[in-house]
C-alpha cells in the first residue's frame, strides 16, 4: 500500500474566475464540497449565482474580439503552454482529483490527467488548422466557407470526470476563437478551478475563460438562458438536457447535448474470452460505473455465458477497493451520498422486478470503509424488459442478459433509447462490420471498450443527445459558415427588364 498525501486544502481555490480575476459571489453563498471517501469538507467554494453568470459572460464578451482575432497560431500556443502547466502539475491535480471525485488516483494518474493533457495539446495543434472551403457555384461566381467563432459560449460539466471534460469543452472552443463561460458541477469543481489558475499562470487574456460553480437551478439555467451566449454545450443528464433546450429557445442559442447511455456490450460465441472479461470488467467499473458510455448492459450468447460469467463474477470479486488516494486502490467510492443511494435503489428495483443478484449488490462490510460511498462491483441477470436494462444506473452496476442468435443480440442492443457508446468481442470480421453499421450508437468498440482520443468523435444519437466533441467535429462545433458571394465575371441575367 502507497497512501499518496493528502492536497493541503489551505491551496485549493475556491472562488469565480472572472475577467481574469478570482473574486467572491455576487450573493456571498457557499457550497460545501465533499470528500466521498470519508463525507468530510474538503472545502467551500464560493457559490455563483444569476447575476455573477451575468458579469461572467459580460467579462467573456468583453474579451471576445480581441481573442478572434489573435492569429491561430497564438491561441494554439497558449493551449500547448496550457497542456506543459497540467503535466507538471500531474501530481497535485491527479490527487486533487481522486480527493473529490472518489476515482482511484491510479486511474487520475494514467488516465484523467494524460487524457486532459493530450485533449489541450491536440486542440492546440488544431487552432491554425481549421480551413474554410471554396464551393463550384453558377459560372462568373467565386464562392468561399469561411468558419467563425460562436462569440461566448457556455459550457455545463457534470461530476463523473470534470478534470477531462473541462478540457475537452474548453479546447476546442479556445481553439476556434471563442471565449467562455464554464460552469462545473457543484460536486466536483476543484480540478476545473486548478485549470483556472493554470490558465492565469500561462497568460490567457483576461476574461477569455470564466469559470463559474454553481448549482443547476441558478447558474446553470442563467447560462442556458442567457441572451448573449450563442451556444450552450451540456454534459449531463438526459433530464437536464431537455430543460437546457427548453432554455435555450430565448434567444435561439445552438445546444449541443452529451447525454445519458446504457451501453450495450455483446460477446459472442467465438470471443477471445479472457479478453472479453477484462475488457467488460474495466468496460463497467472503471470509475465506480459513473460513466455515460459504460458497458452497463453485457449481452451474452447462451453458449458462452456461464463460462464468461465464472470468470466476470471472480473478477468483479477481486477489486481491490479502497481509499482513492492510495496506488493499490482499483475502485474507489461512489461520487456523492446521493448518488450512492440511488445506485443502491436499483439493486431493490432489480430484486423487486425478479433479476438475481449474482455478485455484489450491497455496500461492503468493511470498517475502513464504512465512512465512504463505496458498492461492491454489482452484476444483475435480468431479461431485456426489466427497467434495470433501460434506465442509466450510472454506477458499478451491470445488467446482464443472453442471446441465441446475431438478430437476437441487435435487437436487445438496439432496445433502449439511448445511442452513446456500444461494443461487441468477436473473431468474425464481416459480423463485427455487420453489427458497426447497425448498432444504434454514437460510438462502437470492437474487440475493446470505452476507448477514447481527442482526435475521435465522441457523442451520441436519440436520447444521448447531438454534436460531437473532439476531433474536427468539435470544431465545427464551436464555429459557423459564413459564405461568401463575389462576382468574378458573372453576366447576371436582369430581373427587372425596363
Ligand atoms: P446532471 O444533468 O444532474 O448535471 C450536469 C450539470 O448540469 C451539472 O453541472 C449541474 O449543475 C447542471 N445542471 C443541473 N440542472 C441544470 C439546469 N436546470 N440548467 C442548467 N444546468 C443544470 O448530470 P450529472 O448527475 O452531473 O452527471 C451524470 C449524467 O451525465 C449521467 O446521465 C451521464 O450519462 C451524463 N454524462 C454524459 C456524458 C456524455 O458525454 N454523453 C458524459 C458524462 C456524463
Amino acid at each position: 500500500m502507497a497512501k499518496l498525501a493528502p492536497v493541503d486544502t489551505s491551496q485549493i481555490q475556491t472562488r469565480l474566475l472572472i475577467g481574469g480575476r478570482w473574486v467572491d459571489a455576487a450573493a456571498g453563498g457557499e457550497i460545501a464540497v465533499i470528500n466521498p471517501f470519508n463525507g468530510q469538507t474538503i472545502v467551500s467554494i464560493a457559490e455563483a449565482r444569476e447575476e455573477d453568470v451575468d458579469r461572467a459572460v459580460a467579462a467573456a464578451k468583453a474579451a471576445g474580439p480581441a481573442w478572434a482575432a489573435l492569429p491561430a497560431h497564438e491561441r494554439g500556443r497558449l493551449l500547448l503552454k496550457l497542456a506543459d502547466a497540467i503535466e507538471a502539475d500531474k501530481d497535485y491535480l491527479a490527487r486533487l482529483e481522486a480527493t473529490n471525485t472518489g476515482h482511484p488516483v491510479r486511474d487520475c494518474l494514467s488516465l484523467d490527467v494524460p487524457r486532459t493533457v493530450l485533449c489541450f495539446r491536440y486542440f492546440g495543434g488544431m487552432a491554425d488548422k481549421l480551413e474554410g472551403s471554396v464551393v463550384p457555384v453558377d459560372a462568373g461566381f467565386l464562392n468561399y466557407v469561411e468558419r467563425e467563432p460562436i462569440g461566448v459560449v457556455g459550457q455545463i460539466v457534470p461530476w463523473n470526470f470534470p478534470l477531462m471534460f473541462t478540457s475537452w469543452k474548453l479546447g476546442p472552443a479556445l481553439a476556434a476563437g471563442n471565449t467562455v463561460v464554464m460552469k462545473p458541477s457543484e460536486i466536483t469543481p476543484l480540478s476545473t478551478l486548478r485549470i483556472g489558475e493554470l490558465i492565469q499562470a500561462v497568460g490567457f487574456p483576461d476574461g477569455v475563460v470564466n469559470i463559474v460553480a454553481g448549482f443547476g437551478h441558478t447558474a446553470g439555467q442563467r447560462i442556458a438562458d442567457h441572451r448573449d451566449i450563442g451556444k450552450v454545450s451540456f454534459t449531463g443528464s438526459t433530464a437536464v438536457g431537455r430543460a437546457i433546450v427548453r432554455a435555450s429557445a430565448g434567444n435561439l442559442k445552438k445546444v449541443q447535448l452529451e447525454l445519458g447511455g446504457k451501453g450495450p456490450n455483446i460477446v459472442f460465441e467465438d470471443a477471445n474470452l479472457p479478453a472479453a472479461v477484462g475488457g467488460s470488467a474495466f468496460g463497467i467499473f472503471h470509475n465506480q460505473g459513473q460513466a455515460c458510455i459504460a458497458g452497463s448492459r453485457l449481452i451474452l450468447h447462451e453458449k458462452i455465458a456461464d463460462a464468461f460469467l465464472e470468470r466476470f463474477v471472480s473478477l468483479a470479486r477481486s477489486i481491490r477497493l479502497g481509499d482513492p488516494l492510495d496506488t493499490e486502490t482499483e475502485m474507489g467510492p461512489l461520487t456523492s451520498r446521493l448518488h450512492h443511494e440511488r445506485v443502491l435503489s436499483y439493486v431493490g428495483i432489480a430484486q423487486t422486478e425478479g433479476g438475481e443478484i449474482l455478485s455484489g449488490g450491497k455496500a461492503p462490510d468493511r470498517p475502513d470503509l464504512a465512512g465512504g460511498y463505496f458498492i461492491e462491483p454489482t452484476i444483475v441477470r435480468a431479461p431485456p424488459a426489466h427497467r434495470v436494462q433501460h434506465e442509466e444506473v450510472f454506477g458499478p452496476f451491470v445488467s446482464v442478459t443472453t442471446f441465441s442468435d446475431d438478430d437476437e443480440a441487435l435487437a436487445i442492443a438496439n432496445g433502449t433509447a439511448y445511442g452513446l457508446g456500444s461494443g461487441l468481442w468477436t473473431q468474425d470480421l464481416t459480423r463485427a462490420h455487420r453489427f458497426a453499421k447497425h448498432l444504434h450508437a454514437g460510438m462502437v468498440w470492437i474487440n475493446c471498450y470505452k476507448r477514447v482520443h481527442p482526435a475521435s468523435p465522441f457523442g451520441g444519437v436519440g436520447e444521448s443527445g447531438y454534436g460531437r466533441e473532439m476531433g474536427f467535429e468539435a470544431m465545427r462545433e464551436y464555429t459557423q459558415a459564413k459564405s461568401v458571394w463575389i462576382n468574378v465575371d458573372a453576366k447576371i441575367p436582369p430581373f427587372y427588364v425596363r
